[in-house]
């Protein structure tokens, strides 16, 4: 299976990003990640790094005339330490605690995305920390009343670099961290890869990785237990099963808002399309129960 976990589990909305902070959230979605190993699933956790990043690239930015600023893909790189650390620390105690005889490792990801996207022309992820005004150092956006944000392409993953050692350490009954903030975008160039300033998105990210590896199972762990209908509206309503017909319909309804419920649906319609078989999406309190269709949202075709 693979775990897609929120980068907004690790750090919450109103929380500042601490260690403690961070440490408690990684704990709190370990214990389910435990009892799903428990059942005799082998699992992928794939992150978001949103929160962690921003951080990353506002500590840049203030002390650029002492210490030289590092590049967007390294950030993405220090992120995937962070956050693959602290899950890989706190798992593996767990496990331990459980009985359970496995390891827990981090593989840094690139995933190889087309330099000719259509997103370098036309960047659309905002990222990092609020100006108040628009500086000329890169493209900007104007997000209302919160100020000016850096905008950076966010290409569709084409390939996981690495995706043969994460195959070979699954097979070996390893639980495995992998895809960090979506992976690295690198593209190629007469055979080498470079890292670009950008962002995959990591549910994206997630499903190239489950396509790749033939994983029938994806569940995308969030801060909501459901995908809704006319969420935050009107006439708001819970969906529960729901087959990829149907959501295919409600997607091209508008129901899914780029930049936070939109990739998760289109990377479960990619799944589903590419020989997967189930999609949950809920929070990391409802995983264990949504495994059994207690609840949280089953896409399924
Ligand atoms: P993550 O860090 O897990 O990727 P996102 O913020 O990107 O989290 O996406 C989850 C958010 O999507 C929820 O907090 C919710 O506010 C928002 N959302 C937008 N549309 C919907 C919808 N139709 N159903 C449920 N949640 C939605
Ligand atoms: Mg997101």
């Amino acid at each position: 299976m693979i775990l897609a976990l929120g980068g907004n589990m690790i750090k919450k909305a109103k929380e500042k990003g601490t260690f403690e902070e961070q440490y408690k959230n990684v704990n709190e979605s370990c214990e389910q990640i435990v009892e799903i190993i428990k059942q005799g699933w082998n699992i992928i956790v794939t992150h978001g790094n949103g929160p962690q990043v921003g951080n990353l690239l506002l500590q840049q930015e203030l002390l650029k005339n002492k210490i030289p600023p590092m590049p967007l893909d390294v950030c993405g790189a220090l992120s995937q330490g962070e956050i693959g650390y602290l899950i890989q620390q706190i798992l593996l105690n767990k496990l331990r605690k459980n009985g359970i005889n496995k390891k827990v490792v981090t593989v840094i990801t690139q995933v190889l995305i087309d330099r000719n996207d259509p997103e370098f022309s036309k960047p659309s992820k905002p990222i990092g920390p609020f100006y108040e005004e628009e500086n000329k150092d890169f493209p900007m956006v104007y997000q209302s009343g919160k100020g000016w944000r850096r905008v950076v392409p966010s290409p569709d993953p084409e390939e996981i670099i690495e995706k043969g050692q994460i195959k070979d350490l699954i097979e070996e009954g390893d639980v495995v961290i992998a895809c960090g903030g979506g992976g690295i975008p690198v593209i190629e160039e007469n055979g080498n890869l470079r890292g670009v300033e950008g962002v995959i998105d990591k549910d994206l990210a997630s499903e190239k990785l489950a396509e790749e590896l033939g994983i029938r199972t994806m569940m995308i762990l969030t801060d909501v237990d459901n995908v809704y209908l006319n969420y935050g509206k009107d006439g708001q309503e819970k969906l529960r099963e729901i087959n990829l017909k149907k959501i295919k319909g409600y997607q091209k309804q508008g129901h899914f808002p780029k930049g936070s419920m939109g990739p998760k649906i289109e990377a479960s319609i990619r799944f589903l399309e590419k020989g997967g078989e189930k999609v949950l999406i809920t929070s990391p309190e409802l995983a264990v129960d949504s495994l059994q269709g207690k609840s949280g949202t089953i896409l399924m075709i």
